[in-house]
């Protein structure tokens, strides 16, 4: 399809920072093609080079709307989604042990993709484009976001002793899944679990071959007081320093978490340019504190956001997570001035493509940039008056304002309306998955 999106704002990133401007957009199939004038205003005939067929492109009217890049959420799991609420306000251990884990194992294969793709429609629906998704059934994520039309960078879990040996099972699925589902839209990455679920010799083994294969990794790390303990207590070493050593730090890791940084791990972590993603909604509900994100940020550190699985957050709302880790970073450094909306808006689009190693593709409206676009009602009670769109986006949005998203140039949702999941049959699916296995 080719679409011209006139009428509307564009949300642009220069060296100032953010801004919306009154442009028009053209896109031609998956990507943007030309940023043009101001159409009504101005017109593109005023400039002579411009051969553009106006009449070869489906017209989308964006008056009152800003149009902005699609956000990345950079870690979840979507399988979780059907735990939404299911464990609230209970001690770290029993939630992950008592309640979570058991679920996870007697979830049926099936059941995984339902709970994706419900997850999948609360992102559209929120404005999400591209998620990052760490899974444990084979196959169910990647199908659930092919099923939305979403962009998605997936990874099975991976947990053991070798890679080779009793890990098998699992790295065979992630490669299968690759092998099977890979294309524009769904890319795979390697996602060992945690340092205290897999070995030295199998985080050594995983980064090889991600080193092989030309694929990302991610991780979770130093996520608890508990996991600094023992990795100190085992290795002498912080989990940051113990993966350092390891040669598993690189510009193609995603570390999610990264909540207890120790010593000079945040050097440590700079001298890899490694990436982080912080989920401030997640470990501050599971008690586990905050990020010193003000701290890597100063350091130049690549800051992504997450929201984690809905088991930990409650939601896979990037709107909630971006005014969340704004007020949080304030109120820990006691500066008005920290974590500013300019930085949040930045770390949810741009810094999660760098890390994505999709840097000028996604997270940017430019020529030749995937058309993963977001239309913002600015008429929303919410937003308006519309005195400053980018703190509007960090302090005031709430995702309901989100009215149309697209993905490589598709609509996945246009008016609120979902053109690629039948919502209906998603909760009576999920209803039934909670009926029988919670
Ligand atoms: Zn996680």
């Amino acid at each position: 399809m080719k679409y011209k999106i006139q009428n509307g704002y564009l949300l642009f990133h220069t060296g100032d920072g953010f801004q919306a401007e009154k442009r028009d957009l053209y896109i031609e199939g998956d990507k943007i093609v030309k940023i043009g004038g101001i159409g009504a205003n101005r017109g593109n005939q005023a400039d002579p080079s411009d051969m553009t067929d106006e009449r070869e492109y489906q017209v989308v009217d964006a008056k009152d709307k800003l149009v902005m890049p699609g956000l990345i959420n950079m870690h979840t799991h979507a399988y979780m989604t059907v735990m939404r609420n299911y464990a609230d306000d209970v001690d770290f251990n029993e939630w992950l042990f008592q309640r979570v884990m058991p679920v996870e194992d007697h979830l049926p294969q099936e059941a995984a993709y339902w709970s994706s793709l419900l997850g999948c429609m609360e992102m559209i629906q929120t404005g999400t484009t591209s998620f990052v998704d760490m899974h444990m059934f084979h196959g169910q994520s990647p199908k659930a976001a092919q099923q939305a039309g979403i962009r998605a960078f997936i990874g099975r879990g991976l947990v053991g002793e070798d890679l080779y040996q009793d890990g098998y099972s699992r790295f065979k699925e992630a490669l299968e899944e690759k092998e099977a589902y890979e294309n524009d839209l769904t890319k795979f990455i390697l996602s060992p679990h945690a340092i205290y679920s897999c070995s030295e010799k199998l985080l050594g083994q995983v980064a090889e071959e991600a080193e092989k294969l030309n694929m990302l990794k991610q991780i979770h790390l130093s996520e608890s007081q508990t996991e600094i303990e023992n990795a100190i207590d085992k290795y002498g070493k912080t989990p940051v320093k113990y993966l350092s050593d390891l040669g598993f730090l690189d510009k193609n890791t995603i570390l999610a978490h990264c909540v207890k940084m120790q010593q000079n791990d945040i050097e440590i972590l700079h001298g890899h340019q490694a990436n982080i993603v912080t989920n401030p909604a997640s470990n501050a509900k599971l008690g586990n504190g905050f990020a010193p994100i003000n701290e890597m940020a100063e350091k130049g550190l690549n800051i992504c956001i997450g929201t984690d699985g809905t088991a930990s957050n409650n939601t896979l709302n990037m709107f909630r997570e971006m005014g969340l880790l704004s007020l949080i970073h304030k109120g820990i450094a006691q500066d008005s001035t920290a974590a500013p909306a300019q930085f949040v808006i930045k770390a949810a689009t741009l810094n999660a493509a760098k890390a994505l190693s999709m840097e000028g593709k996604l997270g940017v409206i430019a020529e030749q940039a995937c058309a993963d676009l977001i239309f913002i009602d600015l008429h929303a009670a919410s937003l308006f008056p519309n005195n400053n769109i980018v703190s509007s986006l960090c302090y005031s949005a709430n995702g309901s304002e989100v009215e149309s998203v697209m993905v490589n140039g598709r609509f996945v949702m246009r008016n609120r309306q979902l053109l690629t999941i039948d919502a209906e049959r998603v909760y009576y699916e999920v209803n039934k998955i909670v009926n029988q296995c919670l």
